[in-house]
């Protein structure tokens, strides 16, 4: 048994590394890459996801897993085999031809979308996003045994979620989330406004000293610029990336928060699980908590806005604020827009629910794609009681659907709900953490998320993982006090 093991787990690493590889180009065509070398670059890509997805459907998989069929080789050794075993049906359920469609097919849509989303042309896209979801649909047919193909394409991201259950949980989110919405419009309060060239360099200072601050590696990660801010790769190298804009040094300063929770949760898992599937973050939505608890229960708390406030004076000087209940005031506030990714906390969730309705109806066959663009904006009416500002605003603001990721929005929702459960037991554990965020100190909340969530990787499922952490089941309750609580307070309603 142990030797099986062995064996198959000397295959397993090796493709664990092959598809870091795979990462860390992905992570250099986003930063560092000359723009000549992009036709070169797609072919070693090509030539790497054929290596892995050969890896992946080898027929020894098979083999070895049902060699090790009710083997006991202990708690993480099952762990291993669970991963290994749902990554392997998932790839050999997929037809061949059908995978090779969806690569090629995708490979281009991206681009129809991007030159229709400049365009704020529809139209222009519905033809290459009806060709994507078919494909998505045959795939998720071909990977669900007759239970809701939804669910087979969510799997990808959240193992164990269902759409019946994300629906139940959603449901009470959403009436929370309008009520409280509909309550901070009527006060007609506006935002505090900013005014103000914030040099690039010293952003990138400050960015620095925030990702330290937030607990990054550096001996084993490096920050870089990139259009959109993302984090990579797992164990000895996780990198992040940020951006920088001169008028809105928010968006370089949270977006680098937030990778930094990502990152760190990858940093801080047990070394020994290292290049096994054990080795890194458990879900998608597992991975948004860390990255949302960083970014929002901490980083836009009152108390680490006041010591953020005092950073930005001594960084970049007068900058036009000149009190930190001001300060907190304009990081948190509340304002009609449209796009998903500068919403704010109130509003952040409205977005996904639509999306994830929305996307469950394209895969059902219930709402055509010729019907997507006015479906959409009745929604978002409905919901956020702003009309759309034209369609590059609207349903064509996301990637997403572009490249096939169809289930993938839910995650950053259970991301936010998880992240407010966590952070009721973190405050339980650290009652002193607001007297320690005053000074910039997220040690003990770092330690706490490293103890009950990071250290653990991919050893246990991810809602048991929450549920072990957090002391109770999942729902939105925790989400809406929070939110209650702080835009209550900052609202008056
Ligand atoms: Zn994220």
């Amino acid at each position: 048994m142990r030797e099986t093991y062995d064996e198959m787990m000397a295959h397993c690493r090796e493709t664990v590394a092959l598809s870091q590889i795979s990462g860390i180009l992905s992570w250099d065509q986003e930063t560092m890459m000359p723009k000549g070398a992009a036709h070169q670059r797609s072919e070693w890509m090509g030539a790497l996801e054929s290596t892995l997805h050969a890896r992946e459907t080898d027929p020894r998989i098979g083999d070895w897993l049902a060699a090790l069929c009710g083997a006991d080789l202990g708690q993480e050794a099952a762990a291993n085999i669970r991963h290994i075993d749902h990554a392997h049906a998932r790839a050999i359920r997929v037809p061949a031809d059908l995978a090779v469609e969806i690569a090629r097919v995708t490979s281009v849509s991206q681009g129809v979308w991007a030159r229709a989303r400049a365009e704020g042309d529809f139209a222009a896209f519905a033809p290459t996003l009806q060709r994507v979801l078919e494909l998505h649909r045959q795939k998720a047919v071909a990977l669900s045994d007759g239970s809701d193909p939804y669910d087979a394409l969510l799997d990808a991201f959240e193992p164990g979620a269902t759409a019946a259950g994300l629906t139940t949980l959603f449901a009470g989110l959403r009436a929370g989330l309008t009520d409280l919405l509909a309550r901070i419009r009527d006060t007609g309060q506006g935002a505090p406004a900013l005014d103000f060239q914030f040099d690039v360099d010293l952003q990138k200072g400050l960015a620095d000293e925030l990702a330290g601050a937030f607990g990054y590696d550096w001996s084993r990660g490096r920050l870089d610029a990139a259009v959109h801010p993302f984090s990579s790769g797992s164990g000895d190298d996780v990198r992040i990336t940020t951006r920088f804009d001169p008028r809105d040094p928010f968006n370089c300063i949270y977006s680098t928060i937030h990778e930094t929770g990502h990152a760190t949760y990858e940093q801080n898992i047990r070394h020994a699980y290292s290049g096994t599937p054990l080795g890194r973050g458990v879900s998608m939505g597992v991975h948004e908590s860390q990255s949302r608890i960083y970014e929002n229960q901490l980083g836009r708390s009152r108390a680490f806005c006041g010591w953020l406030f005092q950073r930005m004076q001594a960084v970049f000087g007068d900058f036009g604020v000149h009190d930190p209940e001001t300060f907190y005031r304009l990081v948190n506030a509340v304002k009609p827009g449209c796009i998903r990714t500068e919403a704010d906390e109130v509003q952040y969730n409205l977005h996904i629910l639509m999306r994830f309705d929305l996307e469950r109806a394209l895969i059902a066959g219930d709402l055509d794609v010729a019907d997507l663009e006015g479906t959409w904006n009745e929604r978002f009416l409905a919901d956020f009681g702003t009309p759309v500002d034209g369609p590059a605003n609207g349903v064509l603001q996301d990637v997403h659907w572009s490249v096939g990721l169809f289930g993938y929005f839910p995650t950053y929702t259970l991301g936010n709900i998880h992240a407010a459960g966590l952070f009721e037991a973190m405050n339980r554990a650290v009652p002193d953490l607001d007297a320690q965020l005053t000074r910039g100190d997220t040690a003990a909340a770092r330690g706490w998320l490293g103890d009950n969530v990071h250290r653990f990787g991919g050893l246990f499922e991810p809602r048991d993982l929450i549920e072990r952490a957090t002391g109770q089941a999942t729902s939105e309750g925790p989400l809406l006090a929070y939110l209650n609580a702080k835009f209550g307070a900052l609202y008056g309603v």
